[in-house]
């Protein structure tokens, strides 16, 4: 079963962290949606699996489109690929968005979960993040959504804000746990050089949180998450049982999907390609910048993904896949980081114990083949 992802590279307003594919201006917002019609048509046959079984709508602002134009990307996608087994279909929303009038026409597609944009529940965090919205807009947003029967709403949060410690994380949970979520992505924030945030740091005036502080702020996300059933099913999310994000959690098991969109990547088990083009050139015409995977390739990324994840690698599956010597060699690595307790070694499988998941990168990046 593959995925697809469409891509709306739009904001209103562009916020202090993000170094994302996005633009301010949407004048060509109404181009980019056909163009995007387009290159769903051009790129049919490059899934080889042609039963879709999620549909993303990320960005950007998917939620400056008006519901129906997510409906019509669906309709498009169901007459070109198997779409009759669909279970998830996500759209991302900024909450001051989500309006009644948005929400009742949301309520007639098919979308069945919203990712909400909230990043804090802290009024001072949200300007200094130059989001657009407010804490009770967030509220407000959570709750209409639920009025409305959406069932399955996830909400991202930032923590690691230098100036906003364990007590703004701390507050920003309970208000997450309170509404209700079924999902929480908790990003730790990273300062980017192209960034509002990445300027103020050349200048001297804002600096990354210590280490001592994230470890702080993770495990305070991690044990409040936990402690409420929340499972810590990756890095960076925590589920209710039965609400893991399928979209998501299919990049992370290697399956096939097909991104829509300027900015936007796609991989078919062989091959992954980007267009990394302006809105304008992607209106005119779409360009790609492809890579084939080589075994290396494939290697890194199945120990990446895999780790960052709760059930980790199988090492029958290396074995089978990448050959036994290979299995030996991750064995041999992974000893010390078995012994200080960074990796646990459980049947036929090695995993970071969620509440180590911050130290997955250094894991991760030993056990590489280069
Ligand atoms: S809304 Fe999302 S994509 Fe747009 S600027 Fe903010 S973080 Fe970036």
């Amino acid at each position: 079963m593959a995925g697809l992802y469409f891509h709306i590279p739009f904001c209103k307003r562009i916020c202090a962290y993000c170094d994302f594919f996005r633009v301010a201006d949407l004048r060509h917002l109404g181009s980019v949606i056909e163009a995007m019609h387009c290159e769903l048509e051009e790129q049919r046959e490059f899934l080889h699996d042609r039963h879709v079984r999620t549909i993303y709508f990320g960005g950007g602002t998917p939620s400056l489109l008006p519901p129906k134009e997510l409906q019509r990307f669906v309709d498009r996608a169901s007459e070109i690929f198997d779409c009759t087994q669909i279970d998830e279909i996500t759209v991302e929303a900024n909450p001051d968005d989500v309006t009644d009038e948005w929400v009742a026409q949301l309520a007639a597609t098919q979308v069945n979960r919203v990712s909400l944009g909230v990043q804090s529940f802290d009024d001072d965090e949200l300007r200094f993040m130059n989001r657009r919205h407010s804490a009770s807009e967030a509220v407000d947003a959570v709750r209409r959504l639920q009025r409305a029967g959406i069932s399955n709403i996830t909400v991202d949060l930032i923590f690691g804000v230098d100036g906003f410690g364990c007590d703004v994380v701390e507050s920003s949970i309970a208000q997450a746990l309170d509404l209700g979520v079924q999902h929480i992505s908790a990003y730790h924030l990273t300062i980017e050089p192209n960034t509002t945030f990445g300027r103020r740091k050349e200048r001297g005036l804002m600096r990354e949180v210590d280490e001592e502080q994230s470890e702080l702020e993770f495990r305070l996300m991690h044990d409040r998450l936990t402690a409420a059933g929340y499972e810590h099913y990756e890095v960076s999310n925590f589920a209710l049982p039965d609400y893991r994000a399928k979209h998501n959690s299919s990049y992370w098991h290697g399956v096939e999907y097909l991104g829509i969109g300027a900015g936007a990547h796609s991989y078919n088990g062989l091959e992954r390609h980007c267009s990394e083009q302006s809105v304008a050139e992607y209106i005119a015409k779409r360009e790609y910048v492809r890579e084939k995977l080589s075994e290396s390739d494939h290697f890194n990324e199945y120990v990446m993904t895999s780790l960052r994840c709760a059930e980790g690698i199988s090492l029958g599956y290396l074995s089978g896949r990448f050959g036994k010597s290979v299995r030996d060699r991750v064995m041999q690595i992974a000893r010390s980081w078995i012994e200080a307790g960074d990796l646990r070694f459980e049947g036929d499988r090695l995993s970071i114990p969620p509440e180590r998941f911050m130290i997955s990168d250094a894991v991760i990046e030993s056990l590489f083949e280069v």
